[in-house]
């Protein structure tokens, strides 16, 4: 079965683009306490841009469609979030290229993305990161029945907690060493955002 088609992968985009806009303030105080406070406005503004992008092109494919998006959120958004996010959605793009998304393809594209992630940030699993999530997630999908949605969304949700009494060891919050524990990783949070919207997305199958 075709999990991802274009029109749900644009909607994909505009879902993750109105949550980051409703929650913007909230990933604003927690970049606050253990970054600079950039992640909501960062992550507000790359998905506005690219909602805007493809509400003005015709895409063919899925793929295309996770590829403008990625290179919008490369060349718009400044921040560590940017290129990740950049990344993640390439790799996915790229995986999901020729192809029609089914469940095996949209595994790998997240497996793929993964990778990608770890290749660029040199984060490992339990460094507070939103790499965190993104594990957990491709750990999960491989596990369990690709449209346990839910399970997936419980799993991410842990993880941010998870994410609280960790000590940074990457990125800006890493600066403050162990002050870093006590608070929710902001890149897990716009993670979740973006797999919330995902689940949202593809629950409008019949
Ligand atoms: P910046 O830290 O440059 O201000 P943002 O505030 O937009 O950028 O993004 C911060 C988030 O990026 C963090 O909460 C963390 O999840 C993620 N992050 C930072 N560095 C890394 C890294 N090396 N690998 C994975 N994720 C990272
Ligand atoms: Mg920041």
């Amino acid at each position: 079965m075709i999990i991802l088609t274009v029109d749900k992968a644009k909607d994909w985009m505009k879902e993750i683009q109105k949550r980051l806009s409703e929650n913007k303030d909230q990933l604003t105080a927690l970049d606050q306490a253990i970054g600079d406070g950039d992640h909501g406005i960062n992550m507000e503004r790359g998905f506005h841009e690219v909602v805007a992008k493809i509400n003005h092109v015709t895409y063919d494919s899925a793929s295309d469609v996770l590829k403008s998006a990625a290179m919008t959120l490369m060349a718009k958004v400044g921040g560590a979030s940017g290129p990740l996010y950049g990344t993640a959605f390439l790799k996915m793009s790229l995986a999901m290229q020729g192809k029609e998304v089914d469940q095996v393809v949209f595994k790998q594209s997240i497996n793929d993305a993964v990778e990608g992630l770890q290749d660029r940030g040199k984060a490992d699993f339990g460094e507070k990161t939103l790499y965190d999530v993104w594990k957990q997630v491709a750990d999960f999908l491989e596990a369990e029945d690709v449209e346990d949605w839910q399970g997936m969304l419980e799993v991410c949700q842990a993880t941010i907690e998870d994410t609280r009494e960790l000590t940074a060891t990457k990125g800006r919050a890493s600066y403050l060493k162990e002050r870093s524990k006590g608070h929710v990783d902001p890149g897990s949070m716009s993670s979740f955002y973006i797999f919330e919207a995902l689940t949202e997305v593809l629950d409008l199958e019949e």
